[in-house]
């Protein structure tokens, strides 16, 4: 093996390769087994009190042994996950990874690629993956697109392309000055549309909630309405914000309405398909997103329904040079080489607001190819599936109640029981789940009340762990309800 030798230096490569590579080899091992053992351990662990604070160590001076290093991680972080990786976790909206998802960011740290730009293989992989993108939504081929954290910066960036777009590229150099742009959105929206406009400075006063109806999705009228009183008003509405499966009960807004609807006021029009959009997958579904075609934008994360390992979303928008005015510096851009390491513009870092990027596009580009769009949509259709056979028995078991109509994949419902507080037995209910490890469900609020929400992403997932969980949400409130020395 490679012995350090007086010419190596301080370089952080290994005296002798031989054992990294077997200490590489364990972690492959181990994870391979972690992921194929998972359904054997409780969903989640509260992690204990040593545990936990013994993670306020002083910053390390001298080296230690990876092995003993990785001995500390498989002790003191691998058994206090959240759990998202198991079957029975059904908390908020979490994906479930897989496991060429892992090895790909293992490659992809190997070749430590930065893909803010130049001329390179892997922005070749962001590019295809956008592409890919593009197909499936049904947006034009040369649509353009750029891979992100996740939802909440890709309508971050939808929102700055609109407002650019609105005002003109000036807006970049000269600031809002005194245009008053509203934009809208459901009720139902995710807090990250209010907190883009928060961020690009419009102000979250700016976004206008609108009512929705009963199967949650916006209200057209509503919308129409208060677009027209704003006009009245002096204000600039320029954007829309449909939802294409909303955090709450997945809910997905009359997309090809509103495509027309903003087409008409001369709006832009953002979907949010954080999850909701990999409903495209499955043949079956994709008619509940009719009209996502025609979005002059959609925010969309790999990272859940698709089951890439976190984090992975996308930006996609359907005019490139549209997109590309709102960020890239024109003197950067076209300044670039036409030969060399420098060529290939526009870069990827001329598309949102970071230089710097990693490799994320390999796991979304492996997992896509590992799979296939029709095994991956079978997930999605299955998670919907596994939702309908749970509002059944939902509906089935005189103590539970359902509150929200199941548009896709999440089931709200809550336990009821006589003269007791309903909200504060359900939030009970969840959190003894959960921390029993049986299953994690969380909770959200429908018309005012606490609901044990079932969001189903896992692809583990399978019919037992739908009863599973009603049976354990049955067994605790009982024992909550009818043992009151029980009920703490
Ligand atoms: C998860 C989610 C987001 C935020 O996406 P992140 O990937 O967590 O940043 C936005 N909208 C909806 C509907 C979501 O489910």
């Amino acid at each position: 093996m490679n012995e350090n030798t007086p010419e190596s230096g301080l370089s952080l490569d290994p005296d002798n390769w031989g054992d990294i590579r077997k200490l590489g080899h364990r972690m492959v091992d181990d994870m391979i087994d972690y992921l194929a053992s998972t359904r054997d351990r409780p969903v989640w662990q509260k992690m204990p009190d040593d545990i936990r604070s013994s993670f306020h160590e002083p910053l390390p001076q001298i080296s230690n042994n990876p092995a003993e290093v990785y001995e500390d991680f498989r002790r003191r972080i691998l058994p206090y996950a959240v759990g998202n990786t198991h079957p029975r976790f059904m908390g908020w909206v979490h994906g479930g990874g897989n496991v060429i998802g892992m090895l790909a960011e293992l490659l992809a740290a190997g070749l430590n690629a930065n893909l803010g730009g130049r001329d390179q293989a892997p922005i070749e992989v962001e590019r295809q993956v956008i592409r890919w993108v593009a197909e499936m939504l049904g947006f034009p081929k040369d649509a353009s697109g750029v891979l992100v954290t996740g939802t909440s910066l890709a309508n971050l960036i939808g929102v700055v392309v609109a407002r650019t777009h609105a005002l003109g590229s000036h807006v970049r150099q000269d600031g809002l000055q005194a245009a008053r742009l509203t934009a809208y959105t459901s009720r139902m929206a995710h807090g990250c549309i209010a907190k883009a406009m928060d961020v690009v400075g419009l102000g979250t006063e700016a976004l206008r909630m609108i009512p929705c109806d009963a199967s949650h999705r916006i209200d057209l009228p509503a919308l129409a309405a208060a677009v027209a009183r704003d006009r009245a008003s002096g204000a600039m509405p320029f954007l829309v914000v449909g939802n294409a499966g909303t955090v709450d009960a997945g809910a997905v807004d009359d997309l090809a309405a509103l495509a027309a609807f903003c087409r008409a006021q001369g709006l832009w029009f953002h979907v949010d398909g954080a999850f909701g959009a990999m409903a495209m997958l499955a043949p079956s579904l994709r008619p509940l997103l009719s009209g996502i075609e025609l979005a002059d934008s959609v925010g969309l994360d790999f990272h859940k329904w698709m089951q890439v390992p976190y984090d992975a979303g996308c930006i996609i928008v359907r005019d490139a040079a549209t997109h590309l005015a709102a960020f890239a510096a024109p003197a950067h851009y076209l300044g670039r080489e036409a030969r060399g390491l420098a060529a290939g513009s526009p870069w990827p870092c001329d598309l949102g607001t970071d230089l710097s990027r990693g490799f994320r596009a390999l796991k979304v580009w492996m997992t896509i190819q590992v799979y296939g769009t029709a095994r991956l949509g079978e997930v999605v259709a299955r998670s919907c599936a596994l939702a309908r056979e749970l509002a059944a028995r939902v509906d089935d078991e005189p103590a539970l109640e359902r509150l929200a109509p199941v548009a896709m994949n999440i089931v709200c419902f809550r336990y009821r029981a006589a003269s007791v507080n309903l909200d504060r037995l359900n939030a009970d209910i969840v959190a003894d789940l959960q921390e029993m490890g049986i299953a994690a469900p969380s909770t959200t609020v429908i018309d005012g009340c606490v609901a044990i929400r079932a969001a189903l992403f896992n692809h583990r997932t399978l019919p037992q762990d739908i009863h599973a969980l009603v049976d354990a949400v049955l067994t605790r409130g009982r024992a909550r309800t009818e043992e009151p020395g029980t009920a703490s």
